[in-house]
Formats: structure tokens, sequence, C-alpha cells
């Protein structure tokens, strides 16, 4: 669960009854330093000369605010629309796309017009009927942190669950799963937890849950029929990666529920970088040991415009016959969405 130390509402979000909840929850907490904006301009609120230390400070602020443009964005190809509920993580990922994307913005904004937000959705829903519209939660977040402050995924996975075309999902590497136990989901919501080996969260995950809670976090959401998905990623192919990517497998096999026949979708996602977000990541973490070789890799065209390097060809097709291979062994009942 997300502790920060300072919390920032933003013009205008204590007129929501969401806002002044989440007031009430913090200003009985005498280290946790109240902030009331007089506009929507937060840079300048949060402390540090440069990237690196306005990374740090801004990672420990929550904002609070409203979200003004209800045009959501598009989420092709893995769903149509993202849902704006949330913005940033508390986690201090050194492979993070946040990093490159929301580098001068690292603090959490939870939106409170919920309401408000969810009416769009329901105009987008009306617009493509009737045909499904999926919408993503965690395009730009992992709104699982600051869940016990503001139950937003519980209200909204109800919501989905009362509409014929609305379906949801997100992902996340944490665990704070408890309120959404009880939640009357229907079958229209999808939760992905993002695994990786031990020895990749420890070397370059800072502040995530550790696998073994994501992975109990799944495996009682399956028990109340939510639907599973498991991202694995990014893939590192290090000395030793073929054992540890398998031992993860064998635990998440053994501690998913055996009593029933869930069919669990997976995602495996190898490592990749931009110059961009090789650049910014050695501004905020001097000192990583992420694998970020020009030279080792392939430099490859990407659909938005920009390049990114990613392993060889040879790389790759070994990474995907090993998880193909382990993946038919250790589960029945699975959807393998892609291994890229
Ligand atoms: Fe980024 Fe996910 Fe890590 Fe948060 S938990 S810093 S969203 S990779």
């Amino acid at each position: 669960m997300f502790v920060p130390n300072t919390v920032i509402f933003e013009k205008g979000s204590l007129d929501y009854a969401l806002g002044s909840q989440i007031y009430d929850r913090f200003k009985k907490e005498s280290n946790v330093k109240i902030i009331e904006a007089s506009s929507n301009r937060v840079g300048p609120l949060i402390p540090g000369e440069n990237m690196y230390e306005k990374y740090r400070a801004g990672k420990k602020i929550l904002v609070v605010g409203v979200k003004k443009s209800l045009r959501f964005e598009s989420c092709k190809p893995s769903a149509h629309y993202q849902l704006p509920l949330v913005s940033g993580c508390m986690g201090q990922c050194e492979y993070c796309y946040l990093n490159t994307q929301l580098g001068d913005k690292p603090f959490v904004r939870v939106h409170v017009n919920i309401d408000e937000i969810l009416s769009q959705a329901e105009k987008y829903m009306q617009e493509r009927k009737p045909d499904i519209t999926l919408f993503e939660g965690a395009a730009t977040s992992d709104p699982i942190p600051v869940e016990p402050y503001t139950h937003t995924l519980k209200n909204v996975i109800e919501y989905f669950g009362n509409t014929e075309l609305g379906r949801f999902r997100f992902v996340t590497k944490y665990n704070d799963i408890d309120s959404l136990l009880e939640a009357k989901h229907n079958g229209h919501t999808t939760v992905r937890f993002s695994l990786n080996t031990e020895k990749v969260i420890k070397d370059y995950e800072h502040f995530t849950s550790s696998v073994k809670t994501r992975i109990e976090a799944a495996a009682r959401l399956a028990d109340k029929d939510y639907n599973i998905g498991f991202i694995i990623a990014p893939v590192l192919l290090y000395a030793g990666w073929r054992d540890d990517y398998r031992r993860l497998l064998e635990n998440l096999k053994e501690m998913m529920p055996q009593n029933k026949a869930i069919t669990i979708h997976f995602e495996i996602i190898s490592h990749r970088f931009t110059a961009k977000a090789k650049n910014t990541i050695l501004q905020i973490f001097p000192e990583t040991t992420l694998p970020m070789n020009e030279e080792e890799r392939k430099f490859k065209y990407g659909q938005f415009g920009y390049g990114k390097y990613v392993y060889t060809k040879e790389d790759l097709s070994e990474m995907k016959s090993f998880f193909e291979v382990e993946l038919d062994r250790l589960f029945e009942n699975k959807i393998i969405q892609y291994i890229i």
C-alpha cells in the first residue's frame, strides 16, 4: 500500500465526496503533509533540483485531482480505451515505461470525479454498440497501491459488472486486493499480475510486492472467479534465465487454485529499450546495471515512429520456444496471447 509523505489536493478536488474522504483520511496522520493547492500546477511543488531528486521526492507524493479532459486516449491494440482513474505509481522499477512517459511527473495522481469518468465510458460504449468495448485501467499507472484509500477499482469493477457491453482490465505488481474480493464483477473484469524472476525483482524493481504475494493475490481473485492473466515482463536473458523462469512458472502452477478449471492468460514480453528511455533511466538510476548495450541488440522501428533495441532474432526465437514448451508442460487451460 502506498504511504505518501505529502498529499496535494488540487483546486476543486475537495468538492467531490471522494476528495473529502481522502482528506479526512490523511488529516489524522501527523507525519503526512497536506497541501491545498490553489491551481492544478503540481510540478513546482515537487522538491528537487534535477530529475534524480524530483523522481525520488515525487514518488512519495499523492496528488488528488479532477480529470478535466474527458476525451479518453486510445489503447490499441490491447484495449479500446484507457480509463483514466490513476496516473503514476509508487514503485521505482528501473525499466518502467513510466520513467520515460512521466519522468517529470513521478507522483501518483488519483482522480476523484469517477462518476463523470464512468459517464464518459458509457458514451464510448454506446458509440460502439453492439460491439464490446474494453477499457484498460493501468495504461499509465499501477492502480492497486492507492485502492485502500479510494476503493475506486472496486466501484469501477461493479460498474462494468452491471454493463452489458463494457469490459475492464488492469495490471499490477501489488497485492492490496482485499476490497476487490467481494466486488460483483460478473466476469467482466480481468486482473493481470506482472511477474518476474527473483533476480530481476531484486536487481531492478524497488518498492514493489514480492512475487509470492502477487501470486497469492492472483489465487485469491481466481477463487472469486475473476479472469486472471499474467504478464511476464521484461524477460531478461541473463546467465541462468531458463532455470529462473522455469522455477517462476512452476511456483505459479503450484500456487494457483488446483480445484478449479481456470483459463489463465499469458503475455510474455522480452526486454527492449529506446534511446530516450535509456537516457532517462541513466539520469534517474545512474548506477543501473540494466542491460542496455545497443551493440548486443537489434534495432527495430516501432509502430509509433521511434526505434527500439530488442534482443537478436536468435535470442528471441530461443526465448519463444522456451516459454511455449514450459507453458504447455505446466498449464492445461491457458491462452498465450503473445510472446514477443
Ligand atoms: Fe512501473 Fe509497474 Fe514498477 Fe510501478 S510497479 S514503477 S508501473 S513497472
